[in-house]
């Protein structure tokens, strides 16, 4: 049985890690504190543990990847998380963003299409401390509609275009942080869903996710 230690040298690490991405531009200090609480080195296999605060994408398995400390803080800012925000969360892979905003407060619906993925998330170390985050077997195309409308939705694979279920799923006034494809890489988008059911987008930077696929895997 593995031991889950979180030490000094990784707390240290993830002061290291906050300042990184204070430098690179995250500001909202409700998400550098959760990233400052959460050990992400729980999230990664053993082997990683020297280098899981390094600010990089890691794989976990089923040919996907734990993302970047850096992406996850970009979106979970553009999302302006406030306690109780009912968040859909498309993509579960290692529970690490989900964890992220229910540190910060968020009650988390999180789906994941691959089947072992989702098994195994029913061990997910930090389960008892995040008792609000509930996780799906899915196709996060189609969402989650018995549980909807949400407050935000984020989508943390590589969408090929906005799911307009995902849209109708969304509260007025609700928030969608979505990286779409453009080329080779995806652009993130912030979608805000107005009171008279309009959408607003916003333009920010290129990422590159793993792809949001369609249908469930399992
Ligand atoms: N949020 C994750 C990042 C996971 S990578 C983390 O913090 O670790 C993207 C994940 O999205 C993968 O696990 C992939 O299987 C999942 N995924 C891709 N398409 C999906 C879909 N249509 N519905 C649900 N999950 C999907």
């Amino acid at each position: 049985m593995r031991e889950f230690k979180d030490t000094y040298r990784h707390k240290g690490l993830r002061m290291q890690l906050v300042k990184l991405l204070q430098q690179k531009g995250i500001t909202d200090e409700n998400v550098l504190d959760a990233i400052k609480n959460i050990p992400r080195h729980f999230f990664l296999d053993s082997a990683f543990d020297k280098i899981a605060y390094e600010d990089r994408a890691f794989p976990i398995g089923e040919d996907q990847t734990i993302s970047q400390p850096y992406t996850v803080a970009y979106q979970t800012q553009l999302l302006q998380i406030k306690r109780s925000d009912k968040v859909l969360e498309i993509g579960t892979g290692s529970v690490y963003q989900a964890s992220v905003l229910a540190e910060m407060g968020a009650r988390v619906f999180t789906i994941e299409r691959q089947k072992k993925l989702f098994e195994l998330n029913k061990n997910f170390i930090l389960k008892s401390k995040y008792p609000n985050i509930k996780f799906f077997y899915g196709d996060g195309f189609e969402g989650l509609p018995t549980f909807a409308p949400f407050d935000k939705i984020i989508i943390t694979a590589a969408a090929p275009f906005i799911p307009p279920k995902l849209i109708q799923q969304l509260k007025d006034g609700g928030l969608m942080v979505i990286p779409v494809d453009e080329g080779n890489n995806q652009r993130m988008l912030r979608i805000t869903k107005m009171a008279d059911g309009s959408l607003q987008e916003e333009a920010f930077d290129l990422f590159s996710f793993v792809p949001m696929l369609t249908g469930r895997n399992g």
